[in-house]
């Protein structure tokens, strides 16, 4: 379950200090300490797992059980206009932790801390090309 070396296990076991928002039999929520927007909150399964790629899918039901009232609960506590959930998975895409955790940021404008962007690439790709992405990944499920 628990993994020596990791911070996110140490903040499980209560070694190292968090403020915590929820605790169950499989996740732990806690306030991230770098409040991107106010009520940034980190959602973590107990069970040590590294990221996406390694989380099986019992460790993953009862983890993504819990989020959506944790973001009720951040909701109805801090009023957003909106809510976005990341998972950042491996150095390219920003993962500086190595124990699964998904963020719940809360919205509150344009200019609120939290920078989104991505390209829409609606025109680049015919579907027929959209299949044949779809064939690589599909085939590639086991
Ligand atoms: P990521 O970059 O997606 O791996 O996210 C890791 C997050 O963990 C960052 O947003 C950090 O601010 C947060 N973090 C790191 N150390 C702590 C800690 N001791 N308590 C709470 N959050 C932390
Ligand atoms: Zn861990």
């Amino acid at each position: 379950m628990r993994h020596e070396d990791c911070l996110f296990c140490k903040i499980i076991d209560g070694e190292l200090p968090s403020a915590k928002v929820y605790e169950d039999d499989h996740v732990y929520a806690f306030m991230d300490i770098s409040q991107v927007t106010e009520g940034h909150t980190l959602v973590i399964p107990k069970k040590h797992t590294i990221n996406i790629y390694e989380t099986d899918e019992e460790t993953a039901k009862n983890f993504f059980g819990s989020v959506p009232k944790i973001a009720n609960a951040i909701k109805k506590a801090f009023n957003p206009v909106g809510l976005n959930i990341l998972n950042n998975n491996d150095i390219l895409a920003g993962q500086t932790v190595y124990h699964l955790h998904f963020h719940l940021i809360p919205r509150y404008d344009e200019n609120d801390g939290f920078d989104y962007k991505w390209t829409m690439n609606r025109d680049e790709y015919s579907q027929e090309e959209r299949e044949d992405l779809a064939k690589r990944i599909s085939q590639a499920i086991e």
